[in-house]
């Protein structure tokens, strides 16, 4: 349920309301947007009499039950597009923002050297797997807290945030020691208690869509967190599993507008592992911002055939910086900006 305050409504009024609902047992969660303030009700069971208890309250409009299952991250909680700062950079603005960097980190000189060229190149953050689901047991699992550490000097070589991977919550205060953002892999976007986990720490999350994921799933996996009282969550397509077996997965480019009419929720387009090869990433990089979304993230490596997981789908560092360019033009098309991207095509 919405309890939707009339313009004008005062900050006595919005917290007379969120302490009724806390005093019945319930959950408010507050959207402030420039013309009015919305309190979204959420738990179970809501008395059936709630919308005239709420209705006669001093400051409320409308009170309006919501029948989509997805409550928090939906438009009608949250007419506002969702922005959220990371450091210096805006994620749902007007910028498009490309997070790249090594699907592993494998050692202090291949972090650092990749967030220096993906910085050169436009990226404005960087990736980097310390602890990483790997199909196989057998595989390179990551460095674990070594590689935080060196996701943390490149951070402060380059001054680009850092998003890594968290796996279990025994690991969240450990990786939130380092990370900007935690990432959440496709094998755990719908492990439910490692979502309302990982939202207690209070930095944004970004929740990669699960392997055979429907989108009102995905968007249920996201309210998990923000039912927590964390409204930072960034969406991530990086495809779906599907009987083609051409491509790793297939990118599911409808999903990004499809979404964005569901969510108010920023959506980012992961076209490296959508594709599984080097040859097919660009084409899926610039198809995810043509359909709209507010973000790539991309795998970078200095000598993809030699990396410790994923090379077949990394850039090269001249791959990469030869996408940049054509990156900004597509979303200089739909309405976006890359700014660094737009001074490099234009040199
Ligand atoms: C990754 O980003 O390296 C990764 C493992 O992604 P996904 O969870 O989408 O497979
Ligand atoms: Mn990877």
């Amino acid at each position: 349920m919405i309890v939707v305050m009339a313009r004008g409504s005062t900050r006595e009024q919005v917290n007379d309301v969120v302490a009724r609902v806390r005093g019945l047992g319930l959950d408010a969660h507050l959207s402030e947007g420039e013309e009015r303030t919305i309190v979204g009700v959420v738990g179970a069971p809501l008395p059936p009499t709630l919308d005239e208890m709420l209705e006669v309250h001093a400051g409320v409009e409308q009170v309006v039950r919501i029948t989509k299952k997805y409550k928090l991250s939906g438009w009608d909680f949250h007419p506002q597009k969702t922005r959220i700062r990371v450091r210096d950079v805006v994620i749902g603005g007007d910028d498009l923002v490309i997070i790249a960097g090594p699907c592993s980190v494998e050692g202090e000189e291949q972090t650092v050297e990749t967030a220096r060229a993906v910085k050169a190149a436009g990226a404005t953050m960087l990736r980097g797997g310390a602890y990483k689901p790997r199909t196989s047991p057998y595989e390179f699992r990551g460095m674990g807290r070594r590689g935080l550490e060196i996701l943390a000097r490149a951070r402060e070589e380059t001054g680009l945030p850092i998003i890594t991977e968290v796996m279990t919550p025994a690991d969240i205060a450990q990786v939130g020691d380092f990370a900007d953002v935690f990432q959440i892999g496709a094998r755990n976007a719908q492990n439910y208690l490692l979502l309302e986990e990982v939202a207690k720490a209070g930095k944004p999350v970004m929740l990669k869509r699960g392997l055979s994921m429907m989108l009102e799933e995905w968007l249920l996996a996201a309210e998990y967190v923000m039912a927590q009282g964390n409204p930072d969550v960034i969406l991530c397509e990086r495809g779906i599993r599907t009987f083609e077996p051409s491509t790793r997965n297939t990118l599911d480019v409808s999903s990004v507008p499809v979404i964005q009419g569901m969510s108010h929720l920023p959506v980012f387009v992961d076209p490296s592992h959508a594709a599984g090869k080097r040859a097919l990433v660009p084409a899926l990089a610039l198809a995810g911002v043509a359909a709209g979304a507010d973000g790539l993230m991309i795998e970078v490596h200095p000598s993809p055939d030699h990396a410790l997981s994923d090379g077949a789908q990394s850039l090269t560092f001249p791959e990469f910086a030869a996408l940049t360019p054509r990156i900004a033009r597509v979303a200089g098309a739909v309405g976006r900006r890359l700014p660094v991207g737009e001074a490099l095509a234009a040199v």
